[in-house]
């Protein structure tokens, strides 16, 4: 059988498993990506994702690039406020992992300052937005300059084109030497160095991914005469998805849909992801 990818779901309850109560046929539902065992000591203290059987669906289990989709009853949320089917898909995992990274990992704090690496990324467009929630200054990065409006859009205080501008003295720059106290980042290879370089004493980075590969260089001599900390994140909890999902119910949060393409268009889709050409969540419509 072929991987079915997507991570990102929401749509009708077409069935319930016999031991499932609480949901109808019908109901509207977005679904928690990620999959745990609900027991172990990580799931009962909040860490799902450290969990020893976690999966995110689409990734390591079938997705939800099809017409049904099974999925655990405990992944099941309600649609919050009046967002549309599309609207709900965009948001879980992009806003979990954002939230992950700066509520827990980071602790971001009102009044410091972020650097958003990719803000035309759907993590990056999540974490604008939740940088501003939090009251923090957002340096937000994009690749191109049809991108900086829309980025401001979602709130950021700046934007940089990082394809045009050198980010570490830009951001220097607009932070009048001060700095960065938390990097944003799922870039990896192509963005670290330049984070370092871009951090207050203090300050803190974290880590979701590396879409442009996973090895860096580093002086250390920076890390421990300047006090950073590296911070690894890798998704994020049900209870944490519950938790920013409830900023969608009053609009503080808004979700970025990109554009929305049949499913049988999954390969154009995906060309226009690859090619960067989006800004925030490309969604399939089956
Ligand atoms: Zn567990």
């Amino acid at each position: 059988m072929p991987h079915i990818s997507g991570s990102d779901i929401a749509g009708e309850i077409s069935e319930t498993g016999k031991l499932v109560s609480g949901w109808n046929a019908g109901e509207k539902v977005l679904v928690s990506p990620g999959i745990r065992c609900g027991t172990c000591e990580y799931c009962t203290t909040g860490r799902d994702s450290l969990c020893e059987s976690y999966r995110i669906i689409g990734y390591e289990t079938q997705g939800g690039y099809a017409e049904y989709v099974p999925v655990p009853a405990e992944n099941m949320i309600r649609i919050p406020g009046r967002l549309s089917m599309e609207e709900a898909a965009s948001l879980p995992l992009v806003f979990l992992t954002a939230w992950h990274m700066l509520v827990t990992r980071a602790g971001l704090r009102p009044g410091e300052n972020v650097l958003v690496w990719a803000a035309g990324s759907g993590v990056g467009s999540a974490a604008v937005q939740i940088a501003k929630l939090l009251g923090a200054t957002v340096i937000a990065t994009v690749g191109s300059d049809e991108k900086v409006g829309k980025a401001k859009d979602l709130g950021a205080d700046h934007v940089v084109n990082h394809h045009t501008q050198d980010v570490p003295s830009e951001v220097k720059r607009l932070t009048n030497d001060r700095k960065i106290d938390v990097v944003f980042d799922h870039v990896g290879t192509a963005t670290w160095e330049k984070s370092m370089r871009s951090m207050a004493p203090g300050g803190r980075l974290v880590n979701c991914g590396v879409t442009s590969g996973g090895k860096a260089e580093m002086d250390i001599r920076y890390v421990f005469v300047r006090q950073f900390s590296l911070l690894g994140s890798y998704m994020g909890g049900l209870g944490e998805l519950l938790q920013v999902l409830r900023f969608f119910e009053d609009g503080r949060l808004k979700p970025v849909v990109d554009s929305v393409f049949p499913l049988k268009d999954a390969a154009k889709a995906h060309e226009r992801m690859e090619g960067s050409q989006h800004f925030g969540k490309i969604v399939l419509r089956v």
